[in-house]
């Protein structure tokens, strides 16, 4: 006797679980701007991104191509998953004392969580995350990426 109530029982609360979804499905037809889902790509122009969205690391490069990121390593001691690889070398000054500088500030983007802690651990603002979000990849290698650009220096002011 148990089993047959739990029988229509069920069945019972599929049809109401059915009727709840469709009834929220018309709503939401005959309510289009109150979707919540995107109409993503169609909308990719006028979409608006929040400001505080973590989309894309960059090392921060100013009009002269110049950055402020003094290859000090503390961005990759604090990154929590390996993601960021600082490489360095010994460049010559103009005073002829050599002088430890980036050569290859490489970033996973594949391991990263977006966590913004190599953010806030650089001493120099040299790095910030921009808003771009769309990341989709035929290869994960392509996420792996180097941030600073090609003939890029250290800006003077930083030390
Ligand atoms: S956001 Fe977090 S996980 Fe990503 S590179 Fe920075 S510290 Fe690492
Ligand atoms: S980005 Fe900032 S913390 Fe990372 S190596 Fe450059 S200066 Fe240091």
């Amino acid at each position: 006797m148990k089993s047959i109530f739990n029988y229509y029982k069920s069945i019972f609360l599929a049809l109401r679980s059915l009727w709840q979804g469709m009834k929220l499905t018309g709503y939401y037809f005959s309510h289009p701007k109150k979707m919540l889902v995107q109409p993503y790509p169609e909308n990719r122009d006028t979409l608006v991104i929040p400001s505080r969205f973590k989309g894309n690391l960059t090392l921060i490069h100013d009009a002269e191509n110049l950055h402020a990121c003094t290859a000090c390593g503390i961005c990759e001691i604090n990154c929590p998953n390996g993601t960021i690889k600082i490489l360095s070398k010994m460049e010559e000054q103009e005073d002829g004392k050599k002088k430890k500088v980036l050569d290859k500030w490489v970033y996973h983007m594949g391991l990263c969580t977006f966590c913004g802690l190599c953010v806030d651990a650089c001493p120099s603002d040299a790095i910030a995350f921009d808003n771009t979000f769309e990341h989709s990849a035929y290869k994960s290698t392509t996420l792996n990426k180097v941030l600073n650009n090609p003939g890029s220096k250290l800006k003077s002011t930083v030390k």
